[in-house]
């Protein structure tokens, strides 16, 4: 324990051995942002003792962070040293953003977490604050279009435009300029493909175009944008950070400090933040996040070969029944695989996609199914099937998107299995 960060409170003495070795956490043990460690400890041990931080996140004794409901605080005795309003800041919220901090964070790179009340009010936050004339942009969430549609309606009208994502090649000599944003889904929403996030960010930099990057469907430790030069990453906590289909949410993450205190001073304008419970949930989640999300990774990837193999092989129990699978694990289906074996180093996510050859038994399989419920949304620890057309008519009517779960892979391929065998009959009974 250096004298400099030591509290005058508490003498060096043995009792206090466990103190000491808290700060040798924080000081000997680089290394630890974006690890399973920080999910655990960076909202506390790697702060420093009677630090502002440790003042705002309010940690105590506490071992589970608290739920603070408080709506107002008394007036800090020093400025800056306290909560003053819930709009601005409260302890569960700071609390978790510097946790969701830590794990975004590589070493070298600590990254700044803001929190919303959504991830689509997050995706206002980032494009009301850059203000672009020009947002490249491909299919993926339809929300999003919808949000870029709101912002056209409030201010945009006199320049903003919409342009079609251009390859990375291709941005240099497209009509984006500096000021202007690339918004990336990657993988994107419904069919899984795969954005170059380095290839956009080298082109952009270039020419000071933004790169935003909207991670929802790969959160740590799958993939990390940040790692690769985006200027801001975008999660709807809502999926697969939260994971437990309870807390809607969004966030930004951005290394730049100076962008990530506009981004605070805005939202506390517009209070656009989250309650306390959210973030609390939120936070209970991150501790479990790379467990969830690497098992999902896994029994999706699982799903999708056997799925994928009953095209080829005459011997497949769904042989005839499956048209095409989507998902980055598939070098036949995905075309940019290599990139997403480079860029996605933790798995290729826990959602895939499938057109099954029959559109009867597309439409019909979600509510066929014993253990996947027909249900929107994603990232959750139960299964969903859903039918996409229902909500998006430009997809494919033979379009599943499948959220997997942390159910058994033989019992989810099973619940798969005899529900496409049985409403394939019935066609063919028909
Ligand atoms: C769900 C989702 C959003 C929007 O998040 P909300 O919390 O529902 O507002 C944005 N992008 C993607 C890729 C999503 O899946």
């Amino acid at each position: 324990m250096t004298a400099a960060n030591g509290s005058h409170k508490r003498p060096a003495t043995d009792a206090c051995e466990p103190r000491t070795s808290k700060k040798r956490m924080a000081h000997d043990m680089p290394g630890l942002e974006g690890s399973l460690t920080a999910a655990i400890h960076g909202d506390t041990s790697m702060i420093e003792e009677g630090s502002v931080q440790a003042a705002l996140l309010s940690t105590h004794a506490d071992i589970a962070p608290p739920l603070s409901v408080s709506t107002t605080f008394e007036a800090p005795v020093e400025k800056g040293r306290g909560h003053i309003y819930s709009r601005e800041t409260n302890p569960t919220r700071a609390r978790c953003e510097q946790l969701l901090g830590a794990i975004m964070s590589a070493p070298g790179a600590p990254a700044h977490a803001i929190l919303y009340s959504s991830g689509l009010a997050a995706a206002f936050a980032v494009l009301s604050h850059l203000r672009p004339r020009r947002v490249a942009i491909t299919g993926g969430y339809h929300g999003t279009h919808a949000v870029l549609a709101q912002l056209k309606h409030i201010a945009f009208d006199d320049g903003y435009e919409k342009l079609p994502l251009m390859q990375p090649a291709e941005v240099a000599a497209s009509a984006l300029q500096k000021g202007d944003v690339l918004w990336l889904e990657t993988p994107n929403n419904p069919t899984c493909e795969v954005a170059d996030v380095a290839a956009y960010v080298t082109a952009a930099k270039a020419r000071g175009i933004r790169v935003v990057v909207d991670s929802t469907f790969a959160p740590p430790p799958l993939q990390n944008p940040l790692h690769l030069g985006a200027d801001v990453v975008m999660h709807a906590t809502t999926k697969y950070l939260a994971g437990h289909s309870d807390a809607l949410g969004g966030a930004l993450c951005v290394v730049d400090e100076a962008m990530a205190n506009a981004f605070m001073k805005a939202r506390t304008t517009l209070g656009s933040v989250p309650g306390s419970l959210e973030p609390w949930l939120l936070m209970r989640s991150l501790r479990t996040l790379h467990l969830r999300v690497e098992r999902q990774a896994n029994t999706a990837t699982r799903l999708v070969q056997w799925l994928n193999s009953s095209m080829a092989d005459a011997s497949h129990e769904l042989h005839g029944l499956v048209h095409k699978v989507y998902h980055p694990s598939l070098e036949s289906n995905s075309p940019l695989h290599d990139v997403a074996v480079k860029q996605m180093p933790g798995g290729f996510g826990g959602c895939f996609a499938v057109e099954l050859s029959s559109e009867f038994v597309a439409q019909h399989l979600p509510q066929s199914l014993s253990l996947f419920r027909d249900a929107t949304s994603l990232g959750g620890v139960e299964s969903l099937i859903e039918w996409r057309r229902k909500h998006d008519a430009t997809i494919s009517p033979l379009l599943l998107r499948v959220s997997i779960g942390l159910e058994d892979f033989e019992h989810l391929r099973a619940d798969l299995l005899a529900g496409i065998l049985r409403l394939s009959n019935e066609v063919v009974s028909k």
